[in-house]
């Protein structure tokens, strides 16, 4: 077998990434685009030893799991990998891969696995879902202004105004956004001479408040005859915020360093809403986020909220608890505890989303939280052991490469009654509980909610407890 023989394929499971995985003659081949279920007609493309890769040439006999996508650019995106994966199948291959890790790299028995995690919590509405987009600008072959993502391993932008995972608002601003660049003669940046003046458009909606925020981000320090743009935008229902960013650097870093706010408030609020965890619905605890360009927020909020109803569940406070919130972010999960716990602390490396936080809790008018901005494995190993600091449950929601040993071994050192874990990959979260269950902690509950529809990613919050 070589590159470029066309080979039959069953697609038998799926790989971490989504793609199709079948066997031919002994050999395992993986398949961007395939669906479980498939019988497909493949083209190798590269071969290794044991295994190799393939693409679809033809589907020879559809899966009962292949649906139609929304979005006939799917393949081409790239940013949704299982949209042709029937939604109630996409949630069981998460729910499986949860499952698999923890058991696998986890080393916890099947039949634990099996009696304590809960089924995952999948979305009515699995598109539509992301109050954040951010659209790069280009030209078309004609020199026209135009909105989409970049065609893989070129520089012309595919038009897509309305990316079926974003709110329909989108559509309508980038719509303004280019006629007014057409009528006022405003060039598109091009990555290639590092010339022309609008670069992307951030849109934000409060999906709870409806509220719009519009940030252009510029190769330069002013849009010409702005106040073009502004009356635009301003004729939308629900604009609330416009901004420019300057980013003059040749980067594939979106934002730059400096934002003017160039009509209404520099931020937009939203909602975050406590959710009773046994049926989802809305309970009247809700918090308030100012949300400016760069902060940081949860993309899914209505899923969000479910998760962190669930996070706040598992830590079983009762109004007295001191609760540690470490990697906090700008606190979403920190102003939840604070609701029902005695005293909060929340640990974050980014001083920008401590200031957030700080101000969030202030709009709350919340006083029982306190920030620090530091490395968690660094500020909770200092705390502890200069200040006798203490905590009843602790929270880490660490980015994709899960905790650091330190912070674990502090964890350990601490002792709280709970552990409540809420993870982004649940590789690393599988392996930090291996950690922590070797010694004095035995898992409790494990959950799993489908932040990302379409996506590969899922998120998993779990409960640990102190063996007595
Ligand atoms: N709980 C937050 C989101 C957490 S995402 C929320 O609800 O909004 C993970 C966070 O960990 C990010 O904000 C990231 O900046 C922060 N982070 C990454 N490494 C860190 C470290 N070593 N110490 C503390 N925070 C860290």
């Amino acid at each position: 077998m070589q590159k470029n023989d066309i080979i039959e394929l069953k697609i038998e499971d799926m790989g971490v990434d989504g793609e199709g995985i079948g066997k031919y003659d002994g050999m395992t081949f993986f398949v961007k685009d395939a669906v479980l279920g498939d019988e497909i007609e493949a083209r190798i493309t590269k071969m290794k030893k044991n295994y190799g890769y393939a693409r679809v040439e033809q589907i020879l006999s559809p899966s009962k799991f292949r649906v139609t996508p929304q979005c006939e650019l799917h393949r081409r995106c790239g940013g949704c990998q299982i949209q042709a994966l029937d939604y109630e199948k996409q949630l069981e291959f998460k729910q499986n891969k949860v499952r698999g890790n923890l058991i696998r790299i986890g080393g916890f028995a099947p039949e634990l696995i099996d009696r304590i995690m809960l089924p995952v919590v999948g979305m009515k509405e699995p598109y539509r879902y992301r109050n954040k987009a951010q659209f790069p600008i280009g030209a078309d072959k004609d020199g026209n202004p135009v909105a989409g993502f970049y065609a893989a391993r070129t520089h012309s932008i595919i038009p897509v105004n309305d990316c079926k995972l974003g709110v329909e608002e989108n559509q309508i601003i980038l719509n303004e956004v280019l006629s007014y660049m057409k009528e006022c003669h405003v060039a598109s940046y091009d990555e290639n001479t590092g010339k022309g003046l609008v670069r992307h458009v951030l849109i934000r909606y409060g999906f709870s408040t409806k509220e719009l925020m519009v940030c252009v981000i510029i190769n330069g320090n002013s849009l010409p005859k702005v106040e073009k743009l502004i009356d635009r935008l301003t004729a939308i229902e629900g604009m609330k915020s416009i901004s420019i960013n300057q980013n003059t650097k040749k980067t594939n870093v979106i934002l730059g360093d400096v934002t003017k706010c160039i009509w209404g408030d520099p931020y937009i609020t939203d909602m975050i809403h406590l959710r009773d965890t046994k049926d989802f619905s809305l309970t009247d605890t809700a918090v308030a986020y100012h949300i400016s360009p760069q902060s940081f927020y949860q993309v899914n909020p209505v899923q969000t909220e479910k998760l962190y109803s669930l996070a706040l569940d598992y830590a079983g406070l009762t109004g007295k608890e001191t609760v540690w919130d470490v990697y906090c972010g700008i606190g979403t999960i920190s102003l939840f505890l604070a609701q029902k716990a005695g005293k909060v602390y929340g640990v974050e490396i980014v001083p920008q989303a401590i200031e957030d936080a700080k101000n969030n809790a202030a709009l709350n008018g919340i006083n029982n939280a306190e920030f620090f901005v530091g490395k968690a494995e660094e500020v909770l190993p200092r705390e502890y052991e200069k200040n006798g600091v203490y905590a009843d449950v602790i929270v880490v929601d660490p980015p994709r490469k899960g905790c650091d040993e330190v912070l674990l071994n502090t964890i350990l050192k601490m002792k709280p009654e709970r552990v409540v874990y809420v993870s982004c990959d649940s590789a690393t979260l599988a392996r930090d509980l291996k950690v922590l269950c070797a010694a004095d902690y035995e898992l409790v509950r494990v959950s799993t909610t489908d932040m990302f529809p379409q996506g590969v990613h899922v998120e998993t919050v779990v409960l640990l407890s102190k063996v007595k």
